[in-house]
């Protein structure tokens, strides 16, 4: 029902519509206790986001990215203004769109390495940040229209659901959007096999795309090679914490740079989903390993310690599993012309004229 139930001109049906309303609720419940063990339960609270939430996350992006949008609890939170009518729905100008969009790529790579530095072991400095999230992207959605004010422009996440979601197993229907009314052009959610590189309007699109794909994997690679800090004493211990992410990702950038004005536009799709998927790779490289308790630094990023009870081989043979899995799925596997979700029908004549005469 989640999946398939629409009425006419991909419009949900009822019963659609409360499967996912319900869905998002129940998301949204386990989202809210999460935050609520943060403030109260701090040891809980960060095992449960970040060392299990959030490694989740990436193979949800790749496989069904659409999923994750429908129902990410801080999508719900920051679309209510716009569900509940009280959203002034302005238009966004596609150039605010487009630098918001370099904001997200920069606030990403500013903000992952500071898990290592506090967030990692501070429940109220985790909260916060979410915290913080919620209050920028409410107010933005109380001014813009659907996902333009958060989802498809400021949110950090963002920019990996573009990286990861390019070839998604099936699009779902969009279970926010009622109707589209061109908030975000192009809509990410809605354009087959969309990836960073896709919006080529302004040097802002341009630069977040080249930022993101070529820069991810490094930046993925360096971050692991940082342990968690217990206690920050100086600047130059929070330094330490974006040098190696950062040396990854000018590494993995300048090697992209050359690929790119080396390869012809075709084979620089390929390119864009080879790095892709040595991103996604990557991180699971080291994270998996990391969760039971064979990860480079003694307890970082542990869920349960298995290391005396399984050989270390087996590690190596499930990452070796995960690395062909995000190979075939991004790189290899047929692209299927799918989208993240469905587009709903366009809210009026007048707004569908008007998307095309920008997509022109
Ligand atoms: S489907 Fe339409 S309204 Fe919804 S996010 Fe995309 S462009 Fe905006």
């Amino acid at each position: 029902m989640l999946a398939t139930s629409f009425k006419s001109g991909n419009q949900l049906s009822a019963s659609s519509i409360r499967a996912w309303r319900i869905a998002q609720a129940l998301v949204w419940l386990v989202g809210a206790t999460i935050f609520g063990c943060l403030l109260f339960f701090p040891a809980l609270g960060l095992l449960l986001f970040w060392n299990v939430l959030i490694p989740v996350a990436p193979a949800l992006m790749v496989i069904s990215v659409g999923l994750w949008r429908n129902v990410c609890p801080l999508a719900t939170t920051n679309l209510l203004p716009r569900h509940f009518n009280l959203s002034r729905k302005k238009k966004m100008p596609v150039r605010l769109q487009s630098k918001l969009g370099l904001v997200a790529v920069i606030a990403l790579y500013l903000i992952v390495p500071l898990r290592h530095a506090v967030l990692n072991n501070s429940g109220i400095a985790t909260a916060t940040l979410l915290l913080v999230a919620v209050t920028i992207g409410m107010s933005m959605g109380f001014v813009y229209d659907w996902k333009s004010a958060w989802c498809s422009t400021l949110c950090p996440v963002h920019p990996v659901e573009r990286m990861y979601g390019a070839n998604t197993l099936m699009a779902l229907p969009n279970a926010h959007c009622d109707s589209c009314v061109n908030c975000s052009i192009p809509c990410p959610d809605s354009t087959p096999n969309f990836n960073p590189a896709v919006p080529q309007k302004n040097n802002y699109q341009k630069l977040s795309g080249f930022l993101i794909v070529g820069g991810l994997p490094g930046f993925i690679w360096g971050w692991f090679h940082v342990p968690d800090t217990l206690e920050i004493n100086s600047v130059r211990e929070i330094i330490s914490a974006y040098t190696m992410p950062f040396a990854g990702c000018i590494l993995s950038l300048t090697l992209y740079w050359m690929l790119l004005n080396w390869e012809n536009k075709r084979a620089g799709n390929r390119v864009v989903k080879i790095f892709a998927a040595s991103a996604v790779s990557m991180y699971y490289w080291y994270r998996i390993p990391a969760l039971l308790g064979f990860g480079l630094f003694a307890k970082d990023g542990q869920v349960v310690d298995l290391s005396s009870v399984l050989p270390q081989w087996s590690t190596t043979l499930m990452t070796i599993a995960a690395v062909l899995f995000f190979f075939y799925w991004v790189v290899i596997r047929k692209s299927n012309h799918q989208s993240w979700v469905v587009r709903p029908a366009y809210a009026t004549r007048q707004s569908s004229l008007s998307r095309q005469k920008v997509d022109r």
